[in-house]
């Protein structure tokens, strides 16, 4: 009896080592897998790309059809800048390839926008709490010869159903995408070393469209509650969240019309400035 017990413990310990053993296989492979994956970093145009791409370390350049991966690291933890075109089909498409090509840990969609908000100046930065499609809008019904109502027109939601949103209530709602709470952490962590304005949580809307009529800008002001517009950041958003990616845009205002700011084109350099500094923060909070 005695012999048994003894032998049976002997099996326990042995399978408690053989699991301990396993489980500490498991750490390190998860490990090992989160520091293999790249953080990605969005910018549209050469000007919103090339700067960020300039910071990193032992770069090597990939194309993917007209989509540029500058792949390189940031404090030795892999970071890819990816220059995806201007527009919402480059990003969405650009995403969607970054993502299965190198399965990102983090998306960060960032560049210059133009201020719905006229407490926003030019040099300030927004962090999306949340990002908007600007463009999937449902019109009125208007018969021949009455003319177009553009306020008129109703939020359509794409993904509220499978079936047609054209026909669904149900899907003339805004539909917003979160900005993942790590990623503003990081950023809220970093704020206070961006020199050249404020930075603010807020909404960012995007669409195919450059608005320069401050009515139309004030309605998607007050109705989605943006803080300002540009070409990409709800593609990204949307397809990041597709893959259940974590994602946050990170706008500099260019230009804000409802305040009388003009364009400038070095606002594009010092938001990658300080886009930098919150992946060395998330690239810390990791570790
Ligand atoms: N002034 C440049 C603008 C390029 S197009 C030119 O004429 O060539 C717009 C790009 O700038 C997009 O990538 C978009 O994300 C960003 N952008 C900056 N301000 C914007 C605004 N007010 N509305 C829409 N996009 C804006």
């Amino acid at each position: 009896m005695k012999k048994k017990i003894a032998s049976l413990a002997a099996v326990s310990v042995l399978g408690l080592s053989l699991f301990t053993g396993c489980s500490s296989t498991k750490q390190t492979e998860a490990k090992e897998k989160k520091e293999e994956q790249p953080i990605l970093i969005q910018g549209p145009m050469p000007i919103e790309a090339e700067k960020f791409a300039g910071k990193l370390k032992n770069v090597k350049e990939e194309t993917s059809g007209s989509f540029v991966f500058y792949k390189g690291t940031v404090d030795d933890y892999p970071v890819i800048v990816a220059k995806t075109g201007k527009g919402m089909e480059n990003t969405a498409a650009a995403t969607a390839v970054a993502i299965e090509k190198y399965d990102p840990i983090a998306i960060i969609n960032q560049g210059t926008s133009g201020g719905h908000d006229p407490a926003l100046n030019v040099f300030d930065i927004v962090l999306g709490e949340r990002t908007v499609n600007l463009g999937s809008l449902k019109t009125g019904n208007m018969a021949d010869e009455e003319g177009i109502e553009p306020t008129a027109w109703k939020p359509m939601d794409l993904m509220a159903s499978e079936g047609s949103a054209g026909e669904d209530p149900n899907a003339e709602k805004i539909r917003y995408y979160d900005g993942d709470e790590s990623l503003l952490a990081a950023a809220d962590a970093v704020k206070d070393t961006y020199k050249k304005g404020k930075v603010v949580e807020g909404t960012i809307g995007s669409a195919d469209v450059w608005n320069n009529e401050v009515d139309r800008i004030q309605w998607f002001h007050d109705k989605y509650g943006t803080s300002v517009e540009e070409m990409e950041g709800a593609a990204a958003a949307q397809i990041a969240g597709a893959y259940d990616v974590p994602f946050l845009g990170i706008r500099v205002l260019s230009n804000n019309k409802t305040n009388g700011g003009a364009y400038n084109p070095d606002t594009a350099a010092a938001n990658q400035g300080y886009v930098y500094e919150v992946v060395k923060e998330y690239i810390r909070e990791m570790e």
